[in-house]
Parts: structure tokens; C-alpha cells; sequence
């Protein structure tokens, strides 16, 4: 009898548990769909104004293919998730992931994504403490997840964004120094982030990404919130060579954590990571690809991946179909167990990233 009762509760799927145990949610800024599927676009990488030295860019990223140019820039996303996970947002197939707010810009975007609320209140880029709660605070706030959030981000604006003060979740943003008892692969980041001659107005990426890496390390935390910037800023530079490296370094970067948490007990096969951008860039007007905002058409067009143990391989989804930045919110809380609510009209969870 006994054994009758165990294997009718083991073959429920009313009891099916997801095997995510940590969700890990990473962006990178203004990053177009068009490269995400397409790779390097000819008519930037062999122009001498966004590409002084084509003939070294295009030996590392072009290709007479869509298929072999995306997979130079992006081989993680092209040869593990495109296999192994989910990827959307390619309109040239007819699936589309859209930013619902009006301002396709950054702040207005990381709102949208952590609290899946649209929020028309939020209309600039200012260190306004956000009133909305985030996933990352929601989380947080349960007692099994209670100090077991983390955020690193590039941009000196997450502290706002995520409401550290308030919502409890340590946020590492801009040129901040890690304190207390540091690494020595601390300390040297440490040095690195303020001695680096650098011209970028906030610290370089993969100095973001080294002290994130540090950090789930050492505190093993389950639901991390990664945010690279170097991909915006360039573009908003006009270098189409630098914004194409920092396109390629980002995946590397995801790459890197990918195989560090499949080889970590707590993290193997426990781990889902959603990954996405704030807003698109500028296309129709090619000189438009510098710029975003509500000024610059279809900056509203992003991209969106995923790659876990409960993610179907459907790989890149090329049936018509509509995704929204607000469905990141409550799709992450899903996969932990949990239904995201902040008071607000939040975002439906995203089905085709769950069994
Ligand atoms: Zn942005």
C-alpha cells in the first residue's frame, strides 16, 4: 500500500517540482536583436565612420553567413544555448520580444525586467530610489532565499534601481570597492578598478564580471542579478569595433559562469540563467544604430534566452510568436517556486521556459 501511495505522489504532476534551485538573471545594455541574429552587420563593420580598421574587425567577425557571423561573435549563445536552451526575439522569423514601456531607454527597462511592471512614472536615467519592488527584493524577502541575493552591475544606477536600502539586496554598481574580509583576487580588482586608465564613465566589464564571479564563490548566493554595460556604451560612442568586442566578451563572460556553475556541486544542473537586454537600438536609419529612446524607431525590439535544467531545448525559436520584458519578473520567481507579486500589474510568466 505503502508503495502504491509513494509512486502515485512521485507521478503527479501536480507535485512536479522544478529542479532550479538558483536563478541567475544577466543583461547587457542596448544590445540590438540584429546582431544577436545576425552578427556583424555590413553596413557598419566595412564603414570607415563606425569601423576605422574594418580589415581586423572583419578577420575576427564577419562571415558571408547570418549562421557563421552570429556564431563568431556569440559562440556560447550560438553553440551551447542555441542547443540546450531557448532563444527569442529574431523578427526576421517572425518572433518577437517587445519592451512595453514608452521610453526605451535604461532605467525605464531594468524596471520593467526586475519589478515587471511597465512603470510610466519612471521616465529618466536619475538615481531616484525605485518604488517598485523588484523580483530580487520580492525573493529576498523569503525566509529560504533571505540573504541569498546578490546584484553586480556595471552601471552605477542599480543601487537605485533595486532599492538597496530598502529591499536588503547587496548591490556592487559603478566603481564600488569590494570591503571586509576580501580575496586576494579582490584585492588585485580592487586595484584594477581605480588604477585602469580607463575613459568609460563607469568601471569595465569584466571587472563587474571577476568580482560577481568572487562572489558566488564565496557566498554561494541563489538568485544573482549580472548587468554588463560596455555594449551601450560604445555603441553610443559610435565605435562599431569596440561595441562588437564587448558584444563577444560579454558572452565569453556568461560562458565562463555557465561552466564554473556545471561544475559546482550547489550550482550543476540546479541553475537556470535568463538572459536579455534593457532596450534595442536604432536600424532603418543606419547612422540610428548609435541611439535609443522614443525618438529612434523600433527601440522597443529586444531579444531574450534561456538555459536550465526545466528549459525545453526548443533552441532559437523561429515560429511567430510575442514575448514582453515584464514577463522576466514572475517567470524567474516561478522557476524557485514562487508566484511574484509586488502590487502591481506584473507581467504573465513566460510558459515555453518551463516544463
Ligand atoms: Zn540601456
Amino acid at each position: 500500500m505503502k508503495k502504491i501511495i509513494l509512486f502515485f505522489l512521485l507521478s503527479s504532476p501536480l507535485l512536479a517540482q522544478n529542479k532550479t534551485e538558483n536563478v541567475f538573471i544577466i543583461m547587457t545594455d542596448g544590445f540590438r536583436w540584429q546582431e544577436m541574429f545576425g552578427g556583424a552587420d555590413s553596413s557598419l563593420i566595412f564603414n570607415k565612420e563606425f569601423t576605422p580598421d574594418s580589415a581586423r574587425t572583419a578577420g575576427k567577425f564577419w562571415a558571408k553567413t547570418a549562421g557563421e557571423r552570429r556564431e563568431k561573435l556569440l559562440p556560447f549563445f550560438w553553440n551551447t544555448i542555441a542547443k540546450q536552451g531557448q532563444l527569442y526575439g529574431n523578427r526576421w522569423t517572425g518572433n518577437k520580444v517587445n519592451v512595453l514601456n514608452p521610453y526605451w531607454f535604461s532605467y525605464p527597462g531594468y524596471n520593467e525586467v526586475l519589478s515587471g511592471y511597465p512603470d510610466d512614472k519612471i521616465n529618466s536615467n536619475d538615481k531616484t530610489q525605485n518604488e517598485n519592488i523588484t523580483v530580487l527584493e520580492f525573493l529576498n524577502n523569503q525566509p529560504k532565499l533571505k540573504g541569498k541575493v546578490a546584484a553586480f552591475g556595471t552601471w552605477d544606477v542599480f543601487p537605485y534601481i533595486i532599492n538597496e536600502n530598502r529591499s536588503g539586496v547587496p548591490v556592487n554598481a559603478g566603481v564600488e570597492t569590494v570591503r571586509g574580509n576580501v580575496s586576494e583576487k579582490e584585492a588585485l580588482l580592487n586595484d584594477i578598478q581605480s588604477q585602469y586608465p580607463s575613459l568609460a564613465s563607469d568601471r569595465l566589464d569584466f571587472v563587474t564580471y571577476h568580482l560577481a564571479k568572487e562572489y558566488v564563490k564565496k557566498n554561494t548566493p541563489k538568485v544573482m542579478f549580472l548587468s554588463f554595460d560596455e555594449t551601450d556604451e560604445y555603441a553610443h560612442e559610435g565605435k562599431y569595433r569596440e561595441y562588437l568586442f564587448a558584444a563577444n566578451n560579454f558572452d565569453k563572460n556568461v560562458a565562463d559562469l555557465w561552466n564554473y556553475c556545471q561544475n559546482q556541486p550547489q550550482y550543476k544542473d540546479k541553475t537556470t540563467f535568463i538572459i536579455l537586454t534593457d532596450h534595442g537600438r536604432g536600424d532603418k536609419n543606419k547612422k540610428q544604430w548609435t541611439s535609443h529612446g522614443q525618438r529612434v524607431p523600433d527601440c522597443y525590439q529586444i531579444w531574450m534566452a534561456a538555459i536550465g535544467p526545466d528549459t525545453p531545448a526548443l533552441g532559437e525559436v523561429k515560429t511567430e510568436g510575442q514575448l514582453f520584458q515584464n514577463q522576466v519578473a514572475k517567470t524567474a520567481a516561478k522557476f524557485l517556486g514562487y508566484e511574484f507579486d509586488n502590487g502591481k500589474e506584473v507581467g504573465k510568466e513566460i510558459k515555453t521556459m518551463l516544463k
